[in-house]
């Protein structure tokens, strides 16, 4: 996950219909708060107003046509979700919990409250799931502040995922443990299989650029660039591939340590701290 800056101001449509159909929303809740806090009465949400392509490609820009939570680069098959960070139907505190009505309502067009994802992240992982710190923080309604909430997902428009998820080789982890980043790669799947494989493809490609990249070769200025190119946002998984170029190679660390006379060749040493490395996976 990425930091996603949408620089671009709100899509009209959203402040135009979509202000709109938040007033209706509003209005209808004070008619009756507890018809729809019970569930008795849902909210029906139109899917043109934030799904309306003038959104999606400001979204599609701002992420670099990527998904927002696991880094995938979206298909020409497949477009991707208008997703809802806040969830707006009704939301989990934690996974196969009870579903609390009505879901944040008022944020259903709400520029901020937006991004694009994968299908994988938003219907089979992340789904209605938003848990807080303090599960009583919650803001029920449109009267009550959402900024009182802390919640435990990271947000990639508001927080800065690279410093709370880092990677060892393609397994993403928690920085010092951080709470939030935990609970952020279990809800959203981002140790899922496909994905795992997808990143070890990419590695393996880093991992060749790398030593072209450190090597005498002519080729070796492309392989620099390319690496250079890979570690951008428009990249596919450009957060581990920056992790990845973080780590001293091979080559480096034997030159290094030949340098400081702690290894007469590429020897024994180098090779247990590699093993130590892919114990810790
Ligand atoms: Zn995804």
């Amino acid at each position: 996950m990425i930091r996603i800056r949408k620089t671009s101001p709100a899509p009209e449509v959203l402040l135009t219909r979509g202000g709109r159909a938040r007033a209706d929303l509003c209005a209808r809740y004070e008619e009756d708060p507890k018809g729809y806090d019970s569930g008795t009465k849902v909210f029906v949400f139109n899917a043109g107003i934030y799904g309306h392509p003038d959104v999606r490609n400001v979204l599609m820009e701002a992420q670099h046509a990527k998904c927002a939570f696991c880094e995938s680069k979206f298909r020409h098959i497949a477009y991707g979700d208008v997703e809802h960070f806040r969830p707006k139907a009704g939301c989990r505190q934690v996974e196969n919990g009870p579903l609390l009505r009505p879901g944040y309502y008022w944020l259903a067009y709400e520029w901020e409250n937006l991004y694009l994802s994968c299908a994988l992240c938003n219907q089979r992982f992340k789904g209605s799931l938003f848990p807080l710190r303090v599960a009583k923080s919650r803001a029920k309604n449109h009267r009550r502040r959402v900024r009182a909430e802390e919640p435990l997902l990271i947000d990639p428009g508001g927080d800065e995922p690279e410093r709370l998820i880092g990677f060892r080789r393609e397994v993403p982890y928690a920085v010092a443990n951080n709470a939030r980043a935990r609970v952020t790669i279990d809800a959203l799947g981002l140790q899922r299989t496909e994905l795992m494989e997808q990143r070890r493809e990419r590695l393996t490609l880093l991992w060749a650029l790398r030593v072209v990249a450190e090597s005498d070769k002519p080729e070796a200025v492309a392989a620099r660039e390319k690496l250079a190119t890979m570690v951008q946002g428009p990249s596919e998984y450009s957060s581990m591939a920056k992790a990845f170029l973080r780590e001293p190679s091979r080559r480096r660390t034997v030159a290094a340590r030949k340098k400081a006379g702690h290894l007469g060749h590429s020897g024994s040493g180098e090779r247990k701290a590699q093993q130590g490395r892919s114990g810790r996976r």
